[in-house]
């Protein structure tokens, strides 16, 4: 591959001398279970968010489902989610017993349509659940004022968001709680599993707190049946020094997309769509062609790795099989995973990269 999609290990080396010394301290603290290195990043990451709590916990999705669960979703109830998503969000309700309920994307933004959200809401609605997908802010103002209306909670899926800001203000404390995943293909990324949930609602977080650890607040005391779903210290070390770089290496990230979405102007592809009120962080950069799959070939065949986010939507995996309650055909979202593609991207391609990605990609359209 000349132009591999994400390159991890180059993330690893560039920053090499700090992230040992942090993974070298945990080891050497002799501390290896939350502690002072999680309450650190928990810190940081609060602050940097401009939100009053941060709860480190084991992944994304469970920042999601504790999140849920703390909100009071359970069993008989609705909770509604995008329609074009990565199957997480789904599964976040489903773990809580609860149902997912599908609303489809505004196919300029492929974020959740907030227009057609009403229709979807029931009695049994507890929460609005938005993923700023690909990076790019949902829609949050027109989301949260039909919360209010129906008196819902909202909790944002943030797992592609780090970074973004709405309106001008950074993703992290907009709505009742947001959710992060700190997987390491992630804007930012741990080496191994890693989430937290941020919120300035002081009960959810203290809940958050005992559900993330065996419904404990103090040891051997069990107030409710809890997980084991802790932030590893040594991620929350490894996580401390990469956020200092989050800002400039998603800077890099949105120089690659602007030079792109230029380059790539005079094309057929669906380039991605920036809605005034969004400053986005490009985790991905997604084109849309229909026809998808050649294109896909002739660049691999050219040496550019692209891949699909998402092949399949949720309601189109066995996973989700026995769902019912899917009141619309889902037209959208099955059109948008048919046609997208994610180019290459990252704090760590080189404009030589990316221009070798637009010369192939020029090359894979002509006479398609
Ligand atoms: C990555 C991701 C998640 C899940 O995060 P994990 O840390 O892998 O559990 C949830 N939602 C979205 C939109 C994601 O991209």
């Amino acid at each position: 591959m000349r132009v591999p999609f994400l390159d991890l290990r180059a993330a690893y080396l560039e920053l090499k001398a700090e992230i040992d010394a942090a993974v070298a301290r945990v080891l050497e603290s002799g501390w290896y279970i939350l502690g002072e290195e999680v309450d650190a990043f928990e810190v940081e990451y609060a602050t940097y968010c401009g939100a009053r709590h941060c709860v480190g916990v084991a992944s994304g999705l469970d920042a999601l489902h504790l999140a849920l669960h703390a909100m009071g979703v359970g069993p008989g109830d609705e909770v509604i989610v995008p329609a074009n998503t990565y199957i997480a969000t789904w599964l976040a309700v489903s773990q809580c017993g609860a149902r997912p309920v599908p609303v489809e994307p505004d196919p300029q933004t492929h974020n959740i349509d907030p227009q057609r959200i009403e229709a979807a809401i029931t009695q049994r609605t507890k929460v609005l659940l938005p993923v700023h997908l690909y990076g790019q802010p949902a829609d949050l103002d027109a989301i949260i004022a039909i919360a209010r209306r129906y008196e819902l909670r909202v909790l944002e899926d943030a797992a592609q968001a780090h970074g973004a800001r709405y309106k001008g203000k950074r993703i992290g404390a907009h709505a009742d709680a947001i959710a992060w995943s700190f997987y390491p293909g992630k804007n930012l990324g741990a080496v191994g599993d890693a989430g937290a949930v941020t919120t300035n609602d002081d009960a959810l977080a203290e809940r958050l707190r005992v559900l993330r650890n065996y419904g404990s607040r103090v040891k051997y005391v069990n107030e409710v049946r809890g997980w084991n779903s802790r932030l590893d210290p040594l991620q929350a070390a490894i996580l401390r020094v990469k956020l200092a770089h989050l800002d400039e290496w998603n800077t890099r990230r949105a120089s690659i997309a602007a030079y792109y979405l230029q380059a790539l102007s005079e094309t057929d592809l669906v380039l991605p769509h920036v809605p005034r009120w969004a400053d986005p962080v490009w985790h991905l950069f997604v084109v849309r062609h229909p026809l998808r799959d050649v294109v896909q070939k002739r660049l691999k065949e050219d040496g550019i790795q692209t891949l699909i986010h998402y092949p399949i939507p949720p309601h189109r995996q066995l996973a989700f099989a026995d769902l019912e309650l899917i009141s619309e055909p889902l037209l959208t979202a099955s059109r948008l995973a048919d046609e997208v593609l994610s180019l290459p991207i990252g704090p760590h391609i080189s404009f030589e990269q990316a221009e070798q990605v637009v010369v192939a990609m020029q090359r894979a359209i002509v006479n398609l």
